[in-house]
C-alpha cells in the first residue's frame, strides 16, 4: 500500500506514520518526493483492516494499493524519476552518467592511463573488474583486492567514481571499502543473498539485467535491494540471450522507455556486452542516448587488442572520445547533458 501523507508534514509526523505501519507488521519505506511524501507499506499479506487503520491517522491523506509486484521500485509509489549521484557521476534528472574503463583491472599502468584518458574525454565514472565472473574457470579471474587498490589509486588521481563488481555476500564489505558503486553482474541478478547484502549498505548499486531475465524478474531483483533500505539503485540493460549468434547478446533498447513507464530508477545501457563487437558500440551509444537512457557503461582499454578479457568488444580511448562528442550533441537536442564536459 502507498500511504500518502498530507503536504508539509514534519519529520516527526512522518516517523509516526512509519511506526504505525511497522506496528501492523509491515515494512515502512519513507519516500520523499518533490510533490509529496509517501510511506510504502510492504508486506506479504493484504488486510483491509490495515488500510483502514492507516487511513484514520491525521497525517494521512489517502491509502492506495500498489498494483505492481515490485512495490518500492514502482512508479506508483514514486512518480518522479530518481537521481543517483556519487561524486560527479550522476544518473538521472537530465544527467547521463558515463562510466568507462577496462573489463578487468590488469595493472597499475593500464588502469591509471585509462582513467586519465576517459576523464579527459568527459567520463565521470571509472569501471574495471577486480573480481571477475568468467565463463571458464581457467580464464583470468581478476586481481581481486590488489585490483580494488589500483582502482582506488586511479580515483585518487582523477576524481572519477569507481564502479566495480561484487560477486558474493562475503565480499560486500571488502569491495565496499574501495567502490563508489557496487556492480551486480548479469550472472548474479538473481543471487538474492547478494542482493540483500548490497541492500544493507549505503553504497549505490548498479544492477545488471540477467541475460534471460524478464522485466518483472529484473525489477523484482532491484526490489530485493530496495527492500533492505538502499534506495540508490541503477538498472543496467546489458543485452539478452536470443537465437541470434552474430552478436554476443541482443541489446533491446526498448528496455529504456518500457522501464521508464514502470519504475523511477535510472536506466543505464551497456553497449559493450550488449553487442560484443567494438565496431557496433559507437552507434549503439548514440541510439541509447537518443532513446533516453540515464547512463552508459563502456569497456575502454588503452590497447583494446591486448585486453585480457572482452577484447573484441573493447574500444580505444580515441573512439571513446568521439562517442562522447556525438552523445553530447544528441543529449543536447533532448535537453539532457552528458556530464564531465571535456
Ligand atoms: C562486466 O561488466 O565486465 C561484466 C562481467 O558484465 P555482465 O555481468 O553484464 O556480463
Ligand atoms: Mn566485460
Amino acid at each position: 500500500m502507498i500511504v500518502v501523507l498530507h503536504p508539509g508534514r514534519s519529520e516527526e509526523e512522518i516517523q509516526r506514520v512509519a511506526s504505525r505501519v511497522e506496528s501492523l507488521g509491515l515494512k515502512a519505506h519513507v519516500i520523499v518526493g518533490t510533490e509529496r511524501t509517501v510511506v510504502a507499506a510492504v508486506g506479504s499479506q493484504r488486510r483491509d483492516d490495515d488500510r483502514e487503520a492507516l487511513e484514520r491517522l491525521d497525517e494521512v491523506d489517502k491509502v492506495v494499493p500498489i498494483l505492481a509486484p515490485y512495490k518500492v521500485a514502482s512508479r506508483e509509489t514514486k512518480p518522479e524519476p530518481s537521481v543517483v549521484q556519487v561524486r560527479d557521476l550522476v544518473f538521472g534528472g537530465g544527467h547521463i552518467g558515463v562510466v568507462a574503463g577496462p573489463c578487468s583491472v590488469e595493472s597499475e599502468e593500464q588502469i591509471i592511463e585509462t582513467a586519465h584518458r576517459v576523464k579527459a574525454a568527459g567520463a565521470t565514472g571509472l569501471r574495471g573488474g577486480a573480481f571477475k565472473p568468467r565463463t571458464s574457470p581457467y580464464a583470468f579471474q581478476g586481481l581481486k583486492e590488489e585490483g580494488l587498490k589500483l582502482l582506488a589509486a586511479a580515483r585518487d588521481e582523477t576524481g572519477l567514481a569507481v564502479v566495480t563488481e561484487v560477486m558474493t555476500p562475503e565480499h560486500v564489505e571488502l569491495v565496499g571499502k574501495y567502490a563508489d558503486v557496487l556492480q551486480i553482474g548479469a550472472r548474479n541478478m538473481q543471487n538474492y543473498h547478494l542482493l540483500q547484502a548490497v541492500g544493507e549498505t549505503k553504497t549505490p548499486v548498479l544492477l545488471k539485467r540477467g541475460p534471460s531475465a524478464t522485466m518483472d524478474e529484473f525489477l523484482l531483483a532491484a526490489e530485493y535491494v530496495l527492500d533492505q533500505g538502499n534506495q540508490q539503485v541503477v538498472l543496467c540493460e546489458r543485452g539478452v540471450r536470443t537465437f541470434e549468434s552474430h552478436t554476443r547478446f541482443t541489446l533491446p533498447l526498448a528496455t529504456v522507455p518500457y522501464l521508464q513507464e514502470r519504475t523511477h530508477l535510472p536506466i543505464v545501457i551497456d553497449p559493450s556486452h550488449g553487442t560484443g563487437i567494438a565496431s557496433l558500440v559507437p552507434s549503439m551509444c548514440r541510439a541509447a542516448v537518443a532513446v533516453g537512457c540515464d547512463g552508459l557503461l563502456l569497456e575502454v582499454h588503452p590497447n583494446p587488442a591486448e585486453a585480457v578479457s572482452d577484447a573484441a568488444q573493447t574500444i580505444s580511448p580515441d573512439t571513446f572520445a568521439t562517442i562522447m562528442d556525438e552523445c553530447r550533441k544528441i543529449a543536447g537536442v533532448l535537453g539532457r547533458t552528458v556530464d564531465g564536459q571535456a
